[in-house]
């Protein structure tokens, strides 16, 4: 009978399990579901790794405060704290929302290795949704020195609350 329970259990744990994956994966998933989801901009940038044109993005400028999150998944991606005129044509960031010293476990971000363009960079996605954002540079500002060059279209600004 033990044997029986713990079979049981083991089973509800796979259910729950299961239900847990589930809901992490309400997010479209197929690229025609992203299309409909997305602007044509948003899912070329986000979904097909493109770049929009550079001093073309809307948040270039942006001084507000609040945060930027992810326009395919509302993940929360960078602060305004630590956005910075990088003068490239493209809003910069010195680090991504989480970051902890060097530490971007608890961020939103991915970093992979992007070697299109005969060029070798680091791209940044979201860890979420896998939305590509824009890339990492190692010429940015501070002690980081890093400039996360990401795209207006792949994100949403949200102002901070008073
Ligand atoms: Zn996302």
């Amino acid at each position: 009978e033990s044997r029986l329970v713990a079979w049981h259990s083991g089973l509800k744990h796979g259910v729950n399990k299961l239900e847990h994956m589930r809901g992490r994966h309400e997010l479209p998933l197929t690229k025609s579901e992203w299309q409909k989801k997305l602007t044509p901009e948003q899912f070329y940038v986000t979904r097909e790794k493109g770049t929009e044109p550079p001093f073309s993005g809307v948040y270039l400028n942006n001084k507000e405060s609040g945060m930027y999150h992810c326009v395919c998944c509302d993940s929360p991606l960078f602060s305004s704290e630590k956005k910075y005129c990088s003068g490239t044509g493209w809003p910069a960031f010195s680090e991504a929302h989480g970051t902890s010293g060097s530490d971007e476990r608890d961020t939103g971000i991915l970093r992979r290795v992007d070697t299109s363009l005969g060029l070798t960079r680091t791209e940044v996605v979201c860890k979420q949704c896998e939305a590509h954002l824009g890339h990492v540079f190692p010429d940015g500002p501070g002690p980081s020195g890093q400039r996360f060059c990401i795209n207006s279209v792949a994100l949403k600004f949200k102002p901070r609350k008073h």
